[in-house]
């Protein structure tokens, strides 16, 4: 007989997250001044300024054969963690490690959501070649979702884990609103995609709403367009998420033909819809006398 074991509530209390947000928002901030003092800038004869830069820097190829190994192993850790353990609160911590190295520390950039227009790029015009680790960085997320689920959203990606953070109290959004808001991403996916192949624009890239913070620097409006969405994730669960995220889309076709998946208390489902009720993200529907429903 094979013995499952029980699901870990998780234990990391909202202000310790909300403290470890700060933490990493203030080492956000500090690291570019940091930088520039191990870093100077040239000063130039001619009174020539350097501009501004709002993207990171591009970065050597080590470094980003290191992002490409860190989300590889991200991602196995989650899997482990999802599937393995079933431990809600190892996720959760590497949720945060997640959103201070892809998200405080590479700036949100490469992000698997972005990747999504250099390759819609790459696809339509032949003159252009999507650096390898991008789509490596589209790719492998969408690999692990056909073999173990959305382990990248759960663990991995730090949007949803910024998201997590703020999440005071999740409203329950009615199935049918919800059902009609799902259509959004796919929406978003279309434009993003025709957008990028024509080279008119990365949109995704252009209205994220949390790379301005991840950054500690952007445009006023997608400061304040971040900060509603945040606001709002106090409230509602992930709304970026399941509202309007184009990868997420991908992601959850893929995940729906995954060959191992979160099963809810595999053997044990009494049919209570308890967890249906509990999932702040209205990700659990209807649970089965068989068994539990997919997560
Ligand atoms: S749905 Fe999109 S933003 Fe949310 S966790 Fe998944 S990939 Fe990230």
């Amino acid at each position: 007989m094979t013995h499952t074991p029980k699901p870990q509530p998780a234990r990391i209390r909202r202000p310790a997250l909300l403290a470890i947000l700060a933490a990493l928002m203030l080492g956000g901030a500090m690291a570019p001044a940091w930088a520039a003092e191990r870093f100077p800038p040239p000063e130039f004869e001619t009174g020539h300024v350097l501009p501004h830069v709002p993207t990171p820097w591009p970065r050597a190829a080590w470094q980003e054969v290191a992002d490409v190994v860190v989300l590889l192993a991200a991602l196995s850790v989650a899997a482990w963690l999802a599937l393995g353990r079933r431990s809600r609160r190892g996720i959760l911590w590497l949720s945060i490690f997640s959103l201070a190295y892809f998200g405080f520390y590479r700036g949100g950039c490469v992000c698997s959501i972005g990747a999504i227009q250099n390759v819609a790029l790459a696809l339509a015009n032949t003159s252009y070649a999507a650096p390898l680790s991008v789509v490596l960085f589209f790719a492998v997320p969408l690999v692990f979702a056909l073999l173990f689920g959305r382990v990248f959203c759960g663990g991995v990606c730090p949007l949803g884990a910024i998201q997590d953070v703020v999440l005071i109290r999740a409203a329950r959004v009615p199935m049918g609103l919800q059902h009609a808001l799902g259509l959004l991403p796919w929406a978003y996916l279309g434009a993003a995609a025709l957008f990028a192949a024509t080279d008119t624009s990365f949109i995704i890239c252009r209205y994220d709403p949390f790379v301005a913070f991840f950054r500690m620097t952007g445009a006023l409006d997608m400061l304040i367009f971040g900060g509603i969405v945040l606001v709002l994730a106090t409230f509602v669960g992930r709304p970026y998420c399941r509202f309007l995220c184009p990868y997420g889309a991908l992601l959850g076709l893929c995940a729906r033909w995954a060959r191992k998946k979160v099963d809810v208390t595999p053997d044990e489902c009494v049919v209570c819809s308890l967890c249906e009720d509990a999932c702040p993200f209205g990700a659990i529907h209807a649970p089965t006398p068989e068994g539990a429903d997919d997560v």
